[in-house]
């Protein structure tokens, strides 16, 4: 049964109040002596009038019907919706943390410097590179800033390069950021095996290429093999290469970038190191590079001298702030809590977990879905619902009737060059028993759409609304309230 949700605005009747304020004892001035008459409104403000038991149960409502990590499976691919732990929360919440200013001089924020220090020599250790900077605020805006660290790198040697290439799998955010930065973008394919078409790249390669962006596993969950070789083929026509980590929850303890041949690289605290996410922010992408890029970092940096920690701001070279201040310091704070909590062999056994889990589902799935590329994968895995198409249930429809069943919906119709696409990443926090209930749910789909399926096409059918009209919400959101005139 579907149950409407009131909106505030038609709660409560008029007059009605959820606070009683005293009585002022002081005099009370005339409102035209506070404000010329012209500065006053001319009606009333539209407000909810409701009691605070009706504001209470409103909201308790509303809240009630979010879903997220914390209620229940999540595998929405690439986005690692692991689940966080709570001690991290109490420690960012810290007064010593939380009511720190910016603009405090270093002398009196040396606990707060240490941590950043700490946290990147950490960062430098799993990732293989030589520094790392915190400011950028997310995984797009770390691409952004590596892309400009590349960009003032190549102008510094006199060398005006015009091309990034980008893989077909990568996620939409690698030639946006390219772009972004001035780049042309060329489109890399993909071979059979879904890994990079090495005699594509050798034919897309010349001196006009800045770089190469690549996610190693790619999109599919699949490790790029010839990586080495690729390396060496974008190093020797002068190309940097761009390595996007927001997918390091895969082979963190296991391999690193640096030893890869990577240039640069952005990781995602928000997602592989535990930092509660999806909900708009606030994130963190710190961009670490090799020595040969760290003069082009954002200022400030984070030194240690004889007499403390010290913001270091005179780098001639710097592509400048990205960033109001050091970035968003309290998912720092959260990280740098779990990676203290997690040490070198837990780091490496979630990354080992997660891999196990994906297979664990993958091998299962493959028998009701189609898998594409069908070999062992990291992370994550794509499957293709074209079989089920042909019956006429899209992936989209896989994906909502999964919601009658309480789980998250995997990510679908990406990557791009997979039909019919459901991504679909479990994590490591999971249990075998939770893999075993999404499984069931995704393999009793498939049975419906051999015999039922317009039970999947007009999917989901127990949750508080069904079907919206995404495009037109994206398009045409409607954020306020307008009382009775109704607008669209
Ligand atoms: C999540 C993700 C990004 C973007 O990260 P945001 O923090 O959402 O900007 C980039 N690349 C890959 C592969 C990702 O999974």
């Amino acid at each position: 049964m579907r149950k409407e949700q009131a909106l505030l605005f038609e709660l409560g009747a008029p007059g009605r109040r959820g606070c009683s304020l005293p009585q002022p004892d002081l005099p009370v001035k005339p409102l035209d002596e506070l404000l010329p008459p012209e500065r006053q409104r001319k009606s009333a403000l539209k407000l909810p009038e409701v009691s605070e038991g009706e504001l209470v149960r409103h909201y308790t409502a509303l809240s009630t019907r979010n879903y997220g990590v914390d209620s229940g499976f999540y595998p929405l691919g690439s986005c690692t919706m692991k689940y966080n732990p709570k001690v991290n929360e109490e420690a960012a919440r810290q007064p010593g943390f939380a009511f720190l200013h910016p603009c405090q001089p270093a002398e009196s924020v040396q606990g707060a410097l240490e941590l950043f220090y700490r946290t990147e020599s950490y960062l430098k250790e799993i990732t293989g590179m030589d520094r790392v900077t915190f400011q950028p605020a997310a995984g797009a805006h770390g691409e952004l800033t590596g892309m400009m660290l590349i960009r003032a790198y190549h102008s510094s040697r006199n060398d005006q390069r015009k091309i990034v290439l980008a893989p077909d799998s990568s996620h939409g955010t690698n030639p946006a950021s390219a772009a972004m930065t001035g780049y042309k973008i060329k489109e890399l394919p993909s071979d059979e095996r879904g890994l990079v078409d090495l005699k594509a790249l050798r034919e897309l390669l010349n001196e006009e290429v800045a770089a190469l962006m690549l996610t190693n596993p790619n999109t599919l969950g699949l490790f790029e093999e010839d990586i080495l070789e690729i390396a060496a083929l974008v190093h020797d026509v002068g190309g940097l290469l761009y390595y996007d980590g927001a997918n390091l929850n895969a082979i963190m303890g296991h391999a690193r970038p640096g030893d890869m041949g990577f240039d640069v690289v952005h990781l995602n605290l928000h997602k592989t190191f535990a930092t509660p996410h999806g909900g708009g922010g606030p994130g963190s992408g710190p961009v670490g590079v090799k020595e040969h890029l760290a003069p082009f970092l954002p200022v400030p940096l984070v030194e240690k001298g004889e007499s403390g920690y010290y913001w270091k701001d005179d780098l001639p070279l710097s592509i400048g702030k990205i960033h109001g201040f050091y970035g968003n310091f309290g998912v720092v704070v959260k990280a740098y809590i779990y990676l203290v909590m997690m040490g070198a062999a837990g780091l490496r056994q979630a990354a080992a977990d997660a891999v196990l889990n994906a297979n664990y589902l993958m091998e299962r799935l493959k028998r009701s879905y189609t898998l594409p590329y069908d070999r062992r994968c990291k992370h994550e895995f794509v499957l293709s619902a074209r079989e089920q198409k042909k019956k006429g249930v899209s992936a989209g429809d896989i994906a909502k009737a999964l919601l009658d069943y309480g789980f998250h919906p995997p990510t679908v119709y990406f990557p791009l060059i997979v039909e019919e696409a459901l991504m679909v990443e479990p994590t490591e926090t999971e249990s075998k028993k939770t893999l075993d209930r999404f499984a069931e749910a995704l393999e009793e789909i498939a049975r419906l759409v051999e015999e039922d399926p317009e039970h999947v096409t007009t999917a989901p059918h127990t949750t508080p609304v069904g079907r919206l009209d995404e495009v037109r919400a994206a398009r045409k959101p409607r954020v306020c309230w307008e009382g009775d005139e109704k607008s669209d």
